[in-house]
């Protein structure tokens, strides 16, 4: 790969310091960034860019999503979780197909490239597809195939069909992808299948992406059933003594934000969904403060309509505020470092989210000298309040770029969008079953 030289840029490093270097250069060799500020006199570059006016940043991590599910987007508006579970998506999905998930993943790839979204942890079904997919577009993404663990006929895959498809795309594309297990619930599988699943992640070194704590309502079915919070029953479980994503977590007391903190899971805060169905207010601040990695994610389209970070990371912000009346709650650069180096680790990339020498040259162009951006009395207020995905100009995922000024370079958006309107089409004239029923209280 040719050596590239980024010049005269305004660098948000989101580094142990949080430095921001303005007419800042950044030499990147291979998939590595090599020198920031400082370039050495001997760095030959093959190509050099102009970035006056532009600010580069990480490139953003999407820490919960079901990419494919844009097949969705707008689908089951104005409901009540279980109504939307029930009457809209687990009827539609009943009619899911391969290929859906196949053109649904590269629909959502363009979405986010575009947007600056360089990686996704996603939970979903027909994976392989979804693998294929990074594979080809050059992102960063750390799989779970979702899994339910009982009953026969229903689509998922059985814990030894799913450590296969672990170990078959575990570090490939270059390092570029991971795999987890990806039971769906402790509210949807069995209490022995999650143990089951925990023992065999440890055993096997295999992390685990989980949904948990959404609704009160789980809180107490769980409270009931087994006198422990969902938190709880997942740590007394053993799925936290391994790399743990557990998505949502709104509901988290005290004591589960000690186990989370001590335990080092990742939590992946989506307030689009979490707001549009009037679930309630994740304590993010409490989370951070007690040193709980929380990431930002967008969820799947259906819930959150959009693939849009930017929009989640300002979200996660007013949420917070009107919440509490604390007009400071999450400044600064809080929602940009939960975006970009919260999500890295949250996917297990650690040599990324943040740029300084050595960490992968995993990197986006914000193209601030458009008006709406005039004037920048503060570039965090600008990067944080102001920017739209459409303002995101290159893209850079380990040295290759996917996007250069506007234009993708590994994801044909064209053909993609002729599959899947097709995929669309066919899924959409299937008559509708039931695929899963949502029975806790709301
Ligand atoms: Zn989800």
């Amino acid at each position: 790969m040719p050596n590239i030289l980024l010049k005269h840029a305004t660098i948000v490093t989101l580094n142990d310091e949080d430095a921001i270097l303005t007419d800042a250069d950044l030499a990147i060799a291979d998939d590595r960034i090599v020198a920031l500020g400082e370039i050495p006199a001997d760095f030959a570059a093959d190509e050099v860019l102009d970035l006056s006016g532009k600010i580069v940043t990480p490139g953003l991590y999407n820490a919960h999503t079901h990419a494919a599910m844009v097949f969705a987007r707008g689908y089951a508006e104005d409901m009540s979780l279980d109504r939307w579970f029930n009457e809209g998506i687990w009827k539609l999905e009943s009619a899911l197909s391969r290929d859906m998930v196949r053109w649904g993943v590269r629909l959502a790839m363009v979405e986010m490239v575009r947007g600056g979204v360089i990686g996704f942890a996603d939970h979903y079904f027909y994976m392989d597809e979804v693998a294929q997919a990074v594979v080809e577009s050059g992102m960063r993404a750390n799989l779970a195939w979702a899994v339910f663990g009982h009953e026969e006929g229903e689509v998922g895959i059985t814990v030894p069909e799913t450590v296969a498809f672990v170990m078959r795309w575990q570090g490939a594309a270059d390092g570029r992808l991971r795999t987890m297990f990806g039971p769906h619930s402790p509210y949807l599988c069995s209490d022995e299948f999650l143990a089951r699943t925990a023992a065999v992640a440890v055993r096997e070194g295999i992390g685990i992406h989980i949904h948990a704590a959404e609704t009160a309502g789980q809180v107490e079915a769980s409270l009931a059933q087994y006198d422990m919070t969902p938190i709880e029953l997942l740590h007394d479980r053993g799925l936290f003594e391994t790399h743990t994503i557990v998505a949502h977590a709104i509901y988290s007391n005290p004591l589960d934000i000690r186990i989370l903190a001590n335990s080092n899971v990742n939590v992946a805060h989506c307030p689009s969904t979490h707001l549009r169905y009037a679930m309630g207010v994740t304590p993010v601040p409490e989370m951070l403060a007690a040193g709980v990695n929380v990431a930002l994610g967008a969820d799947g389209a259906g819930s959150s309509v959009a693939l849009n970070l930017w929009r989640e990371m300002r979200l996660a912000v007013v949420m917070q505020r009107q919440a509490r009346r604390d007009p400071e709650a999450l400044g600064g650069l809080t929602p940009l470092r939960m975006a970009a180096r919260h999500g890295a680790r949250a996917l297990g990339f650690t040599e990324s989210g943040a740029l300084a020498p050595g960490y992968q040259a995993d990197l986006i162009v914000i193209d601030a000298t458009q008006t709406h951006y005039q004037p920048i009395h503060s570039v965090v207020a600008s990067l944080v309040w102001n920017t739209e995905p459409a303002d995101v100009q290159d893209v850079m995922v380990a040295g290759r770029w996917l996007m250069r000024d506007r234009k993708l370079l590994t994801l044909d958006e064209e053909t993609i969008r002729v599959g899947f309107q097709q995929a669309l089409a066919e899924m959409m004239a299937k008559p509708l079953g039931q695929f899963k029923t949502y029975e806790v209280g709301a």
